[in-house]
């Protein structure tokens, strides 16, 4: 390794990075006799920090999900790196065990990614156990209940010996949250993680990521078609068309100065400024009210 190369690692490692570089991802298709290439994810970069949001947004089909897929090690990309804290990411054994601890996802659906034959505590309890064997049963138990108390699920008690269908969607979620946050995750890559849910309580989620990212140093990596919350909830926005990044930069240069078309037809389609100024006094209204929702929420 050259000299600069193991300062860029050294800062790294202080703040803490998630870095994706050149990620390519081809799927093979088969159709008949006839064979071809489908270009999902083209040649992808990006560096998230830790305690910043990225937003990847774009329409459906143009990539975001693989993305998400190949960062949470779900999927192998077909080429690029992925670095953690500078140092390339391992694919395999006991370093891709450390990767996991620290780069968790939430995926889209509350129903589909809770098991209904499990209490809460199991989901919460189980990864806090495999990835820190040496805790005690009590201690393990007392962390699932904090991490409860955490995304807002208070008292925690109450919620532990509940199973899924007992919860919300919105209430679901907390509890993927609070799953993603056991193993001790740094980063987490949150995929469209409100659209399946009530709008009225989108924000109060999006509300705790962002509580979380400020109070613990989170990196999120947040997936969304709307740009609106894109631009309210992250520092940075990367715009996704076809598998490539066509626009990228501060989140609000992205927006008031999109260069793009496809960006602005995308601002015209989801946000207008007035949108976004409701969108605020909403939040902060939301933010004030979180913790104190109902079981119906
Ligand atoms: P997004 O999340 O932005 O909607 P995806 O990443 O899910 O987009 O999909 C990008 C493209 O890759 C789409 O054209 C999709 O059909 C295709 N794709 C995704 N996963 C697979 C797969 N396992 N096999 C073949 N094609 C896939
Ligand atoms: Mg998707």
């Amino acid at each position: 390794m050259t000299g600069t190369g193991t300062d860029a690692a050294a800062r790294a490692a202080a703040t803490g990075t998630l870095e994706a570089r050149n990620l390519v991802k081809d799927f093979r298709l088969r159709s008949g006799l006839r064979a071809s290439t489908l270009h999902a994810v083209k040649d992808v970069s990006f560096t998230l920090e830790r305690g910043r949001t990225i937003a990847l947004v774009g329409e459906s089909g143009s990539g975001k999900s693989t993305i998400a897929r190949m960062i949470a090690k779900l999927e192998h990309p077909s080429s690029g790196s992925i670095l953690l804290d500078g140092v390339p990411s391992a694919t395999r054994g006991r370093a891709l065990e450390a990767y996991r601890r620290e780069v968790q996802m939430v995926f889209q659906d509350p129903f589909a990614s809770l098991n209904p034959f499990h209490t809460i505590r199991h989901h919460i309890e189980r990864p806090i156990r495999i990835h820190h064997p040496q805790l005690s049963g009590a201690e393990v138990r007392a962390r699932a209940l904090q991490l409860l108390e955490r995304v807002r699920l208070t008292p925690a008690a109450t919620f532990a010996d509940r199973r899924p269908h007992e919860l919300s969607g919105g209430q679901r979620q907390r509890v993927a949250i609070a799953r993603a946050l056991a193993p001790g995750a740094r980063f987490i890559v949150a995929d469209e993680p409100v659209s399946m849910l009530d709008v009225s309580i989108r924000l109060g989620v999006l509300n705790l990521l962002a509580d979380l990212q400020r109070e613990q140093g989170l990196g999120v990596l947040y997936i969304t078609h709307d740009l609106a919350t894109a631009r309210h909830f992250s520092d940075e926005i990367l715009v996704m068309y076809r598998g490539d990044i066509v626009e990228r930069g501060a989140s609000d240069d992205v927006i008031l100065n999109a260069r793009h078309e496809y960006t602005r037809s995308l601002r015209q389609a989801a946000a207008d400024p007035e949108r976004l100024g409701a969108l605020r006094d909403e939040v902060r209204r939301a933010s004030a009210g979180a913790g104190q929702r109902t079981p119906a929420s």
